[in-house]
């Protein structure tokens, strides 16, 4: 081709280039539009919802102020859409678990997690002893308390202090900045956590818990108090949506293979004894925390996070759920299908 010729096929390109990636960005515009207004929607439509009450077994969690209630969206292209309370920090609780799943995976393979947890759901509460002795004496899978403290035994350490440190960068990576423990949350726990103990000691007992109980339960406890806004909560889930890769830092936090398998236990069991109802309502692996939190994942698309502490009768927030399931709805982010 001779010089000239050549230049205009390269402006040609060029400008072909520059239409696509303007159609890309205005899509995206429009996407984050319909988001930011589904969202506010569903703000305004669930935050007089009075239903459900604070977790109080854990006595600092009965004094958080109820009405709070914050959502936010992160994209995969690394938009982020608040609404509400989304400032105000609350401990991550069992949305931890998640995340400490991950951390084994990447450390030692998927399959310390199905051949040492389990993957199966319980149908029984986040706290059930009768589900391990029901079982074969593994701790069911890594979302109820037994293979949640069951995995923070599998993370490879040869002391609390590097089990923890490891487990505390793991989520930072995740959130994109360094997240810290809320204190308050963590001392009222820590006195009070004498099932969590029990659980450790049962599963020590039957040879499926990896190092000592109560140094398990204590970095467990500590993982549960982690303080998260919405938005780092929703970019932490924001990862899993994208792949792994952190949308805001561009890090990758965990290998690709292992996300899917990740988000497949989090529809199975991420709600506990009250998965079935989610699945089928929402639609989108998600997983929740008895601070309130939860932490639901489109994948390829974003990840949605509701934050309020009233709970139903499972432990998972009434106001996140109805929010989440609104805009899940509405856009036809089922899993499962679309449904029109
Ligand atoms: N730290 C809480 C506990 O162990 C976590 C429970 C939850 O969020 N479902 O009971």
């Amino acid at each position: 081709m001779n010089p000239l010729k050549q230049h205009r096929a390269w402006s040609r390109l060029a400008l072909i280039c520059l239409v696509v990636a303007g159609i890309a960005a205005t899509a995206t515009a429009q996407d984050a539009a319909t988001l930011a207004k589904l969202a506010k929607e569903a703000h305004a439509k669930f935050k007089d919802d009075a239903s459900g009450k604070n977790a109080d077994y854990i006595p600092a969690l009965a004094k958080v102020p109820s009405q709070l209630f914050g959502l936010t969206i992160v994209t995969v292209d690394g938009t982020v859409i608040n609404v509400g309370d989304v400032n105000t920090g609350f401990s991550i609780q069992s949305c931890s678990k998640v995340f400490t799943m991950a951390l084994v995976m990447q450390e030692s393979g998927a399959s310390a997690i199905l051949d040492k947890v389990n993957v199966e759901p319980t149908g029984e509460a986040f706290n059930s002893i009768r589900a391990i002795e029901e079982g074969d004496g593994r701790a069911d899978n890594p979302f109820v308390n037994p293979g949640a403290i069951a995995a923070v035994s599998l993370v490879q350490a040869k002391s609390a202090q590097e089990r923890w440190e490891k487990i505390l960068a793991c989520y930072s990576r995740f959130a994109g900045e360094k997240l810290t423990v809320l204190d308050d949350i963590y001392t009222s726990e820590a006195a009070t956590n004498f099932r969590n103990r029990g659980i450790a000691h049962v599963l020590f007992n039957s040879g499926h818990l990896y190092a000592e109980p109560l140094e398990c339960t204590d970095v467990y406890t500590k993982q549960c108090s982690v303080g998260v806004t919405c938005k780092q909560l929703a970019v932490m889930g924001g990862t899993l949506a994208n792949g792994g890769v952190n949308p805001v830092t561009q890090e990758r936090c965990v290998d690709a293979k292992h996300v899917p398998k990740i988000l497949a236990v989090m529809t199975m069991a991420g709600f506990y004894d009250g998965s079935g109802a989610w699945a089928w309502s929402a639609g989108l692996p998600a997983k929740t925390g008895v601070g309130g939190g939860i932490v639901a994942v489109v994948p390829g698309k974003m990840a949605i996070v509701g934050f309020s502490p009233p709970l139903d009768s499972f432990g998972n927030s009434v106001r996140a759920q109805k929010a989440i399931q609104y805009i899940s709805e509405n856009l036809g982010l089922s899993i499962f299908g679309p449904g029109k």
